[in-house]
């Protein structure tokens, strides 16, 4: 029963640190929120102690009656939150993560070394769509599958839809995945039905990145157009880090989609259930329910508008020239420099964002862009007047990232380091650059 800090006190400190830096500093990872103490508390639990291979009334091992009536009212809670018709829809909440919950999707749908189609990694798609590169396959959803990317219209940066339905005929892919992790428009389901519909395809939404906005009621609404859906829950949802596939009960073509997805979920790609994280998951969905959460997602979508067209007055270039959803994509190439630079910056200036591959970039490890979202500083109850003063920090870190990139090599360059390196140790103030 002793506590973490006496039976390990190194642990405790790094939790410590990671806790003050997520408290003090800015937040701005598209893919990252904050999740309520409450659902921090559920994933915390004796739950963890427990396993529970198999689905609830049908498991592997005894002691599972509460396990049991929490797993149901988890997916309970989860077709609630996308008003989901039980006599349609349902959902397994075992996948441990988005990818899992991806490659189980995949596992469920198609057959090894099938063919599916996946917005390409550069133009914002994931990893679990299909990538590959020239010289490796580095994925297993493109080690054990056949995939060829769709990708985004060059001068509008927006989803060729007419483009993929082209190469869908030709290539007759058993699967099309749509949902992105760094596209910051909204998508259009019944154009993509179409064009599964016209080569025999499955649909498959990936919603990790919005489905918070989706349950919101803000988005366009995948349900009504794809066979399954899959989502994380730690993004836009706000829950712990997971994943949940939404499968329809009434496909007309494939009845048996629910034990399709359930055998491939366990035991054909996870063992065990993490129940600490399933009880996780249903205290996020319950806050999901609740008519704040509309009101949050609302404004996260406000702040993303704004962190935008601010800095679009700064004189900065959008990649789609603004947003739909949660994300921004900030093409900083007209600038000469590197978003791995500017992230440096940043990180050292306590802002947390990322580098991300604009469309047209040469080179994947040398994106030339940053990618901002505002679901963890909305969590904070950030609103425009704050977003704008985000985004004036963002646009001193860039000009400071332009004057070090000229000074490259200078004295004031080793003296920013200098002081910059004593600041991250808790010496010496960042004031003093
Ligand atoms: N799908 C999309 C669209 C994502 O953006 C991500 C992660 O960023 C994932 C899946 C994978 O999620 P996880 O990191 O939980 O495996």
């Amino acid at each position: 029963y002793a506590p973490l800090a006496e039976i390990d006190p190194e642990v405790k400190n790094i939790i410590d640190k990671e806790t003050w830096r997520q408290f003090t500093g800015l937040e701005l990872i598209a893919s990252e929120n904050l999740t309520s103490v409450a659902t921090m508390e559920a994933n915390g639990s004796i739950l963890t102690n427990k396993y529970s291979e198999g689905l609830p009334a049908a498991r592997y091992y005894g002691g599972n009656e509460y396990i049991d009536e929490l797993e149901v009212l988890c997916r309970k809670r989860a077709l609630q939150a996308f008003n989901l018709d039980p006599a349609k829809w349902g959902v397994n909440v075992q996948p441990y993560s988005g990818s899992t919950a991806n490659f189980a999707a995949l596992t469920a749908l198609i057959q090894p070394q099938d063919r599916l189609m996946g917005l390409g990694l550069p133009d914002g798609g994931h990893l679990t769509h299909g990538y590959y590169t020239a010289k490796k396959k580095m994925t297993a959803s493109s080690m054990y599958f056949q995939s060829f990317p769709y990708s985004i219209t060059p001068d509008t940066n927006l989803i060729d839809y007419p483009g993929l339905a082209a190469q869908a005929k030709i290539y007759r892919p058993k699967l099309i995945i749509c949902g992105a992790s760094a596209y910051p428009r909204d998508w259009e389901y019944a154009t993509l039905k179409k064009t599964a519909q016209d080569v025999g395809a499955f649909l498959m939404a990936d919603i990790a990145h919005t489905s918070g906005l989706v349950a919101a009621g803000t988005l366009n609404n995948p349900f009504d157009h794809c066979d399954v859906v899959t989502t994380t829950t730690h993004k836009t949802l706000r829950g712990p880090r997971a994943g949940l596939i939404f499968f329809r009960l009434d496909h007309p073509e494939a009845k048996d989609l629910e034990k399709r997805v359930n055998d491939a979920v366990f035991p054909a790609c996870q063992g065990g259930p993490h129940n600490n994280t399933i009880a996780a998951i249903a205290t996020a969905l319950l806050q999901v329910s609740q008519p704040s959460f509309k009101v949050y997602a609302k404004q996260v979508i406000a702040n993303a508008r704004t962190l935008g067209e601010e800095l679009v007055k700064h004189g900065y270039k959008l990649q789609t020239n603004g947003t739909d959803n949660h994300l921004v994509l900030w093409d900083l190439r007209p600038l000469g420099l590197t978003g791995s630079k500017v992230e440096k910056v940043c990180d050292l200036m306590g802002i947390t964002i990322n580098k991300n591959a604009v469309s047209g970039d040469a080179s994947a490890q040398v994106p030339g862009g940053i990618r901002l979202g505002t679901s963890a500083i909305t969590s904070r109850n950030m609103l425009e007047e704050d977003v704008k003063v985000v985004a004036g920090f963002l646009h001193r870190a860039v000009q400071l990232s332009l004057l070090l990139q000229k000074e490259a090599g200078s004295k004031m360059l080793k003296d920013f380091v200098r002081v910059a390196t004593t600041q991250a140790e808790g010496k010496e103030g960042f004031a003093q650059v």
